[in-house]
């Protein structure tokens, strides 16, 4: 597979928190070939097992989420403007005064109101503009309880970095499809489960129950993480170009430190270019793999990414090849 052909073809469909259903069928047909088995839960979390042929064998769970920060439709009022609140943690200001979709494939403009600074922007002072003339139009083509999305895209910038959405988690995603064609010839000692998570931009949910029925002994998370090297960006040691970013702590969570300590061993080892990530916000399926049911070791392996949950969120493929790599060569290794 090609990295950057999977990734686009994951981003161009639209799949906000709760509505995975379109980008888990393509994952399902992409990853089958390369398993032994594949699952839907009742959550709606995409469950696909490679069996080692050990008796008693260890597991080893593997998570990205599918969903995507999104808008869902509280009411319309009779000037014909589509009123949202937000699912998941969306940047309002960096959000506004951009194209968004619906499930429906109904196109909108989301806007603010025309007397609130973009600093004081909440979900309740934008709207959503179909082009509607009145609320009756605007009911033939929006219903409360849609989805908006912000328009997906994804292009190539200069060099190897791309720029789009939703890259976050797109691209982890890609990162287990690529990891599972290949490992898909090889025997290994433990049972892998690649996981693709719902609802995680809403606080990790879909995790939760994924990893209580897959009780797993070690679990990795791969996810975006913010980076310290735009005009004022926070302090923050990660930047795109660094290679694979090696979790250590975010808000929600700090990682296992035999899981930190062998992802780094195997990245010096095998001379992948890695950084050390440590988050002073956010948080990722990591912490919910970490507490669910008698808990697990946890680690994340992250994707640098600069602008998250923008419409420009911009990422590295080399840094998507060496979070690739690390995966691989730390599984050979376990
Ligand atoms: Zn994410």
């Amino acid at each position: 597979m090609n990295l950057y052909a999977t990734l686009k073809r994951l981003c161009l469909i639209s799949s906000p928190s709760g509505r995975e259903g379109a980008v888990r069928e393509e994952i399902s047909s992409i990853i089958s070939p390369f398993v032994d088995s594949v699952s839907v839960d009742s959550l709606g979390n995409l469950i696909a097992l490679k069996k080692s042929r050990t008796e008693g064998a260890k597991k080893v769970m593997l998570c990205a989420h599918m969903d995507e920060i999104g808008f869902i439709v509280n009411s319309i009022g009779e000037d014909g403007a589509v009123r949202v609140g937000t699912l998941g943690g969306i940047r309002l200001a960096a959000a506004s005064y951009t194209k968004v979709i619906s499930q429906r494939g109904v196109k909108g403009a989301l806007c603010a109101n025309a007397d609130v600074q973009p600093a004081d922007y909440k979900a309740d002072t934008m709207y959503i503009d179909i082009g509607a003339k009145n609320k009756r139009e605007a009911e033939r083509y929006v219903k409360i309880g849609d989805t908006f999305v912000c328009e997906p895209s994804l292009s190539k910038l200069c060099f190897s970095r791309v720029c789009g959405r939703p890259i976050d988690d797109r691209v982890g995603c890609a990162v287990l499809l690529e990891l599972a064609e290949r490992l898909s010839g090889v025997e290994l000692s433990f049972d892998v489960y690649f996981v693709f998570s719902v609802q995680e931009e809403v606080g990790c949910r879909g995790s939760k129950p994924a990893t209580f029925a897959i009780s797993p002994d070690i679990a990795i998370c791969f996810d975006v993480t913010a980076t310290g090297d735009t005009p004022s960006a926070k302090p923050m040691a990660c930047a795109l170009g660094g290679g694979a970013a090696i979790k250590i702590k975010d808000n929600s969570v700090i990682c296992h430190e035999d899981i930190v300590k062998a992802l780094c061993k195997v990245a010096e080892a095998e001379k992948i270019p890695y950084q050390r990530e440590v988050l002073t916000f956010g948080g990722t399926d990591t912490s919910s793999m970490q507490l669910t049911g008698c808990g697990a070791m946890a680690g994340a392996i992250s994707i640098p990414m600069r602008y998250v949950h923008s419409g420009v969120e911009t990422c590295d493929m080399k840094d998507v090849a060496a979070c690739v790599s690390l995966a691989e060569k730390y599984l050979l290794s376990l």
